[in-house]
């Protein structure tokens, strides 16, 4: 291969490069728009999961409860400070809840996607710089020349 032609390969594959990076934005853009409509929705995500447990009522004369089968509840489990607590979630707010706690994991996740493609946008743009690098050797330091220590 002439000097000439491996000039344009490497031309050819920074230009396909240059596209990837421009495909990565392209997909960062679109990924913020969907967090920006999350934003614009107004509504609010809900850091936790939820759980089902049977529970003991506080009926002293509960038949269910004596028979040993207790009443299934929902709770909202949520690590504060490296601690777990528990959240009784009403019938009622169940579903609000559902929805909050699935819209914080779909945050989350565009959240580590945004970082990814950064990453990858950073390592393509490396690998440009490292094949435009022009290959010139410094000089050979004199002894006794005053360099950095
Ligand atoms: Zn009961």
């Amino acid at each position: 291969m002439s000097p000439k032609e491996k000039t344009t390969d490497i031309k050819t594959e920074i230009a396909l490069l240059v596209g990837r990076v421009h495909e990565l934005e392209a997909e960062r853009i679109e990924l913020i728009d969907k967090l920006e409509s999350m934003v614009r929705e107004n509504r609010p995500l809900i850091r936790g999961s939820l759980f089902e447990k049977a529970e003991k009522c506080r009926k002293k004369k509960c038949q269910q409860c004596k028979s040993g089968k207790y009443h299934p509840a929902t709770f909202l489990s949520v690590s504060i400070g490296g601690k777990v607590k528990h959240r009784r979630v009403k019938v009622a707010e169940r579903e609000e809840i559902e929805q909050g706690v699935g819209r914080y994991k779909d945050w989350l996740a565009k959240q580590k996607k945004l970082v990814e493609l950064c990453s990858q946008q950073a390592e393509i743009v490396t690998t440009i710089r490292d094949g435009l690098l022009a290959s010139i050797t410094p000089p050979p330091q004199k002894p006794g020349c005053k360099g950095k220590k």
